[in-house]
């Protein structure tokens, strides 16, 4: 193992050891598993049957269903027996929080439980206690005691169990010790699970879920490293991003956390966490999952990826690249978005509105929307018009030189060419670099030479690197790139260019999260720019399984810029709207959470920055709030707590008007800003 997987450079799956749950078998090199979980109330049998039913049909291979109580857990049986009464023998798992009797009769019934290593024993009160060496191995005696017994059934009956750490719901004593970071989620996991190999009882699989990439990102990798040092093998890992949203949000958001670990082979079972109906889910899991089906090495006429011997920056916690400014690119710069209008021909203001900027004749005035690309590269075209004031071309170098206007007009080069250019730029050159491309024979270091040994430093230092790969390992192969910049300590801004030849829009979303995504993750990136190729930019139109199209409202060019935005929203590099966690709700949940997020999003989608957490229950509720600025948390049917960061500041208000609450609290938080006045022109 290297670091915390297989391979840095070309995709090699981490072995896990081998789980069986019912007949499905999990880790050690089998498919990666796609699941969901139920939101019916678990006491309506036939409704959670239905339910689970649709998941089934729509492909998922695992089904979870929530056990809040003995009664629910109880009830599991019947929802099992209809089900296989009915032919269907997909496994189920058990959801449990808080109730080790429901876990241990649950565990006799389905072939998975999930427990919460952060409530199973624990109960939360939020509670800063020091604890001295002595009184924390007296805790770890007591989760011993209550967690062993669960083990001992499940070895009994060849139920498998999922240690489900959640970021939002650790337990006060891991909090006091390590709070609420990667390592703390991890050693949360880690007590459990030593238990659980003391009565040798190796039917375990890991998560380590969180709201924020980041952070769901390193607990992953960190869990790993320490599996792997501690046993010397590694348990199958469950990847999700919890409380993802709901549409292009929630997708990109798990695609950016949990395709970052797939690129790296990490991950034996997906499950996307939307506040969508669970069968929604799984084409969503599918698309994540299909990127790998077809990873082994092409026939190629170059050498494999150079190997990385040194890493050069920190996979377990987040630093960006230290960079100079170039312009607005780079140094302290949140990283720019560059819009690729380049196959619209004859440019006029109008197509402007795809790139974030909309012209309004009358008062002869651009209003600036808070997702405006800061450059658009037009390839050959020059404009007649005059620009919204914030914004940059980019352009061929031929059509750079004729331009007259140089001030706003900036060149790109291949490496090549800008070694061998007459003319470039003082002010600002865009230097592409292509990364171990599958397509040629080049296979070392040729492109970053070029640049290296063109002209002299002054205007090298005037340069963007752009970065791009069509290796089938395109994201290794950038990232081995950016690992070189560093060895040969350039810190010239870097744009990472990825282009999508998928065809429905929620595989082109995937797929910019994931590339994108994974390198913003590991602080490489001063900017992004998302293309397609033409055979992509063709298809357009096409729906993905879940009948969504980006065609319905959108132009190719607008969704592009749109998902630029929430990309860098997701990595949390440039917050660019309203930031919403909401749980994809499960049996547990005390409202309507689709309606409610949705009620929620349109009267609060222009605080930009504001992050909202609406959640269907207190399981995560109070806990999420450390990630969030304000809560909206089902308390009771009916009934809404508000938070305010952790500080409950409304409780049990009625939830016909707990979003007119939520407002009031908005407005006394002074964060509120009227609808009206946030137009900017
Ligand atoms: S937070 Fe949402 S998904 Fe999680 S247990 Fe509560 S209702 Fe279910």
């Amino acid at each position: 193992m290297q670091f915390y997987c297989e391979s840095l450079t070309e995709y090699k799956r981490l072995k896990t050891r081998e789980v069986m749950i019912g007949d499905l078998l999990l880790g050690n090199f089998h498919p990666i598993r796609v699941q969901t979980m139920t939101t019916t109330d678990t006491m309506d049998t036939m409704g959670t049957v239905e339910q689970s039913i649709r998941c089934i049909e729509a492909g998922a291979e695992l089904i979870r269903i929530t056990a809040p109580s003995k009664r629910e857990a109880e009830n599991l049986l019947n929802i099992k027996n209809e089900l296989r009464k009915r032919g269907y023998t997909t496994p189920l798992v058990a959801d449990i929080h808080f109730t080790p009797n429901a876990a241990e009769i649950a565990a006799r019934i389905v072939e998975k439980v999930r427990v919460n290593p952060g409530n199973y024993v624990d109960k939360k009160k939020f509670e800063i206690i020091e604890y001295s060496d002595a009184e924390y191995q007296e805790e770890i005696d007591r989760i011993r005691e209550r967690f062993t017994p669960l083990v001992k059934i499940c070895k009994e009956y060849g139920t498998t169990m999922r240690i489900g750490t959640n970021h939002g719901s650790l337990s006060d004593r891991i909090m006091s010790r390590y709070g609420d970071t990667p390592i703390g989620m991890v050693e949360s996991a880690m007590e459990f699970l030593r238990i659980a190999r003391v009565e040798n009882y190796h039917q375990v699989v890991l998560s380590m879920k969180s709201s924020n990439p980041q952070v769901m990102v390193h607990a992953y990798r960190l869990l790993v490293k320490t599996m792997f040092n501690e046993f010397g093998e590694c348990y199958p890992l469950h990847l999700g991003v919890t409380e993802a949203g709901d549409g292009e949000d929630g997708r990109i958001k798990s695609a950016v956390g949990t395709g970052t670990l797939l690129e790296d082979g990490l991950g034996d079972t997906v499950r996307v966490s939307l506040t969508e109906d669970p069968e929604l889910e799984i084409p969503v899991c599918k698309d994540l999952v299909k990127r790998y089906e077809h990873r082994e090495p092409a026939v190629i006429s170059r050498e494999p990826i150079p190997p990385v011997e040194k890493l050069t920056y920190d996979p377990f916690s987040y630093r960006r690249r230290e960079t100079f400014a170039v312009d607005n690119i780079g140094g302290k710069h949140v990283p720019v978005v560059i819009a690729d209008l380049s196959r619209i021909g004859n440019i006029a203001p109008q197509h402007l509105q795809s790139a974030g900027y909309t012209y309004n004749k009358a008062m002869d005035k651009w209003k600036i929307s808070d997702a405006a690309a800061d450059y658009i590269f037009i390839g050959h075209q020059k404009l007649d018009f005059e620009l919204p004031g914030t914004l940059k071309l980019i352009v061929y170098p031929a059509t750079w030189q004729e331009a007259a206007d140089k001030k706003n007009y900036f060149p790109v080069f291949s490496a090549k060419g800008f070694n061998e250019a007459e003319v470039v730029s003082t002010k600002m050159n865009f230097v592409m670099i292509d990364c171990f491309n599958d397509d040629t024979s080049i296979n070392d270091f040729t492109d970053l030479d070029y640049f290296l040994t063109a002209r002299d430093q002054s205007v090298r230092n005037n340069s963007i690197i752009c970065l791009s790969s069509t290796n089938k390992d395109a994201m290794p192969a950038v990232r081995r790139m950016y690992i070189e910049l560093m060895n040969r300590n350039i810190k010239n801004p870097v744009i990472n260019i990825v282009d999508s030849n998928w065809q429905t829009a929620d595989e082109h979303l995937i797929h910019y999260a994931t590339e994108a995504g994974a390198l913003l993750l590991e602080g490489m990136g001063d900017g992004i720019c998302l293309g397609m190729t033409g055979e992509a930019y063709t298809a357009q139109g096409k729906r993905n399984a879940s009948g969504r199209n980006y065609l319905n409202n959108e132009t190719v060019e607008q969704f592009i810029n749109n998902t630029a935005f929430s990309i860098l929203q997701a990595t949390r590099t440039r917050i660019s709207k309203t930031e919403y966690i909401s749980c994809p709700s499960c049996g547990r949940t005390l409202f309507d959470l689709q309606e409610t997020t949705a009620r929620i999003r349109e009267v609060t989608n222009h605080l930009k920055g504001v992050k909202i957490a609406i959640m269907g229950c207190i399981v995560n509720g109070p806990g999420e709030m450390a990630d969030a600025d304000f809560g909206y948390v089902g308390s009771g049917p009916g009934k809404i707590t508000l938070y305010r960061g952790k500080e409950v500041v409304k409780r049990n208000v009625n939830n016909k008007v707990a979003v007119e609450e939520l407002v009031n609290l908005l407005k006394e938080s002074e964060v509120w800003i009227e609808p009206s006045e946030v137009k900017i022109s």
